[in-house]
């Protein structure tokens, strides 16, 4: 009988913690499900917010919802990513410290969009002296620029980030957001190249070709058709529905303008667009002695400023140092043709990198007063294709790191603490991924070591033999199968150039080909000092400022990748933490569909439930005794002005007299440890009104 339910049978519980019965998986999903359903997507576990993907917009986002979160405390009303930026806003405030949040789960579930909804707000609604704020446009400008040029339709996301960023938002003392920094990680620079079956090249591409003005493209040498491009039809899907590019174009087109960019720049950033394009339609073919010949050169024309008889040898000859001489050496067809492609790849990269440093330039607070920062993370979700290279096993391992890193912060220290601590606990089991990122990136033993061991053995090594080096050492690691490793049921699935590694999130099939290319990502020298000689300014500043020194090996992208996320983590554990977990509702991208059985996987990988049993369990805050007593004392007259005794007694007079029940809080060693965040915010209620 519709009449009987309650409304809070009809709208679920807003946070786990409060969910009466048991812990369970299944009660877990029940009432995200039923919160999907009233489309309330947002739910918490304690301080920790779900997000579940709507695929619809919901009126919830609107200035007038952002002033109604504004300084709320954080269970005074419904669940919401407002709420949780509000929170580590005033936190960040009040305690004069470094924040960030962490916003993770699966391609596809929420992350882009959740951290634009976190940077609207803190544009918005925080306080402001110049109404018209360049910094905190910028910041936000800096968004669909972004995205043009490092995000790009995936079989999982129409808009799926290729690149991941940290965004540390800097704030005055007085709370207003007056400077900006982003950090750039490894961008999936072989789209630029190719593109698998229904995904497309980066949007910038397709904005370009399909939207810019007729003097532009005519400028630099485009067709207004993105059928044109080899590099655009790739996966077959060039057009698309779901994005106009059109418009796209337009608002980057504005937002590049009002970054501080000129017209130079914009130009040649145009031009390196334009480049990647020509030379995707370079052709090569065979001279009578089997080397590459250009079979048309009209294209080489448009080519970045760089002479078409110069680039044209680069393309197919490679310099080779001969005792004091050098000599040319021709490339085959297949060469020339990787060369042509390792040099797209090389200038869209490091144009990508030129751009995140310009918009970077933008933001800048020169000012040297004290800030505090929030740092946002949005990093590529885990990803599971049915042909998964490289990418894929960079993309995932970033994936297990920031899971260790949750479960560092939450799961584990927590657990240590209260034991530290002296409070009786019983311990929550939880499945550790330390083991796999061990497996991946272990000096002399992980898989990155490996695979960097064969990328330094040239010509005899293979992605083959890279198998088999893995197979040798790895063969009895408990989340590493291969063909030879598997047992009969399993070897059905795995080819013999295959390997699969067990992750948190579910098995991923890696195929080996590419690997060794794509980790070495080699560029011929003389192509390098062709691209030095160029007339686009940033071309040339791209490849002037590296490798000075031509004859040390550079770094292998999955080295540099690995200690990128090293330096990730540092930033992170110096910081508060704040998490959004972000779930997929459904494969299909489709409205109000809620598939039980992916939201339940999510939910299993995820530890959402260890988490919210260790909540449960615990203690949403503690302080230490002298913070506490120091901050709080004006509210008994036992500790005001001054207690003479130890803190740890002056804090349990103080919370007594503030009427704490003996279930709300407990004593530990050093430290205070308060249930409810409830019990701690009404005695905050009572400093600022004492104040
Ligand atoms: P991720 O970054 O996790 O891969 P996105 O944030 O790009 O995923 O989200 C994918 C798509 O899902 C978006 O393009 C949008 O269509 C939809 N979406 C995500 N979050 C929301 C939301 N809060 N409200 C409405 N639609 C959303
Ligand atoms: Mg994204």
């Amino acid at each position: 009988m519709e009449g009987a339910l309650t409304a809070r049978d009809r709208v679920g519980i807003q946070d786990f913690v409060l969910l009466d019965t048991h812990t369970s998986e299944n009660a877990f999903l029940d009432n995200l499900k039923k919160r999907f359903n009233e489309d309330l997507i947002y739910t918490y576990i304690g301080t920790l917010l779900v997000s579940v993907n709507p695929y619809k917009q919901l009126d919830i986002y609107s200035k007038k919802q952002m002033d109604i979160y504004m300084g709320v405390n954080f269970f005074e009303l419904p669940p919401h990513i407002y709420a949780l930026a509000d929170n580590a806003y005033h936190t960040m405030l009040a305690e004069a410290n470094n924040h960030f949040i962490l916003i993770s789960g699966e391609s596809g579930a929420g992350k882009t969009e959740a951290s634009k909804k976190i940077l609207q707000y803190y544009a918005v609604s925080c306080p402001s002296v110049s109404p018209m704020d360049r910094v905190r446009d910028r910041m936000l400008l800096s968004n669909p620029v972004l995205e043009a040029f490092g995000n790009a339709k995936t079989l999982k996301n129409d808009n799926s980030s290729r690149f991941g960023k940290y965004m540390d938002i800097q704030f005055d003392i007085q709370g207003e957001a007056v400077g900006g920094h982003i950090l750039s990680y490894l961008l999936e620079k072989s789209r630029v190249v190719h593109q698998n079956q229904g995904e497309r090249n980066f949007h910038i591409f397709y904005q370009l070709v399909e939207g810019g003005e007729e003097d532009l493209l005519r400028q630099l040498g485009l067709e207004s058709n993105s059928q044109h491009y080899s590099y655009l039809v790739k996966g077959q899907c060039a057009n698309m529905t779901s994005v106009n590019d059109q418009n796209d174009w337009r608002t980057v087109r504005n937002a590049l303008s009002s970054i501080e960019f000129d017209n130079g720049d914009i130009q040649d950033l145009f031009g390196v667009i334009a480049s990647v394009l020509h030379l995707g339609n370079v052709q090569f073919e065979s001279d009578n002695k089997g080397n590459a010949k250009l079979n048309n050169s009209a294209e080489l024309r448009w080519l970045l400023g760089v002479s078409v008889q110069v680039l044209q040898e680069g393309l197919t000859y490679r310099k080779i140092e001969a005792n004091t001489d050098e000599v040319l050496s021709p490339f085959t067809v297949d060469y020339a043709t990787y060369a042509r492609d390792a040099l797209a790849k090389a200038i869209y990269g490091r144009a990508f990198t030129w751009l995140v440093n310009k918009i970077n330039e933008s933001m800048e607070n020169k000012d040297l007063s004290r800030k505090t920062v929030i740092g946002l993370l949005d990093i590529y979700g885990f990803e599971v294709f049915y042909v998964n290279s490289f990418e894929q096993f960079c993309i995932n391992y970033c994936n297990e790191k920031l899971q260790q890193l949750f479960i560092q912060l939450t799961l584990k220290s927590e657990q240590e603490e209260y034991e530290a601590e002296g409070i009786g606990w019983e311990p929550v089991q939880f499945f550790n991924n330390k083991i796999i990122c061990d497996l991946v990136e272990e000096k002399h033993r992980g898989i990155i070591s490996l695979l960097d061991e064969e990328c330094l053995r040239p010509g005899e090594a293979t992605d083959l033999t890279f198998l088999e080096r893995l197979e040798e050492k790895m063969g009895s690691h408990p989340h590493f199968v291969t063909h030879k490793l598997a047992d009969k049921t399993t070897r059905k699935t795995l080819e013999r150039g295959d390997f699969r590694l067990l992750h948190y999130a579910g098995e991923v099939t890696y195929c080996v080909v590419g690997f060794l290319d794509k980790n070495n990502d080699l560029l011929y020298r003389n192509i390098k000092d062709v691209m030095r000689e160029s007339k686009n300014a940033i071309v040339r500043e791209c490849f002037a400022s590296m490798e000075s020194d031509n004859r040390r090996r550079p770094e292998t992208v999955a080295s540099q990748f690995k200690s990128s996320l090293v330096g990730l983590t540092d930033i992170l554990m110096s910081k508060e933490p704040w998490y959004v977990r972000c779930l997929k509702s459904n494969e299909s991208k489709q409205p109000g569909r809620f598939d039980d059985s992916l939201v339940l996987h999510q939910v299993k990988y995820l530890g959402l439930t260890e988490h919210l049993r260790v909540r449960r369990a615990g203690f949403a805050y503690r302080r230490r005794y002298e913070v506490f007593l120091q901050r709080y004392k004006p509210l008994c007259p036992a500790t005001w002005p001054h207690w003479k005794g130890l803190p740890a007694d002056g804090v349990e007079v103080l919370v007594r007299h503030l009427g704490y029940q003996p279930d709300e809080y407990k004593m530990g060693r050093t430290k205070i440890f308060i249930r409810h965040p409830r019990t701690l915010f009404a005695t905050e209620d009572a400093f600022e009104i004492c104040k």
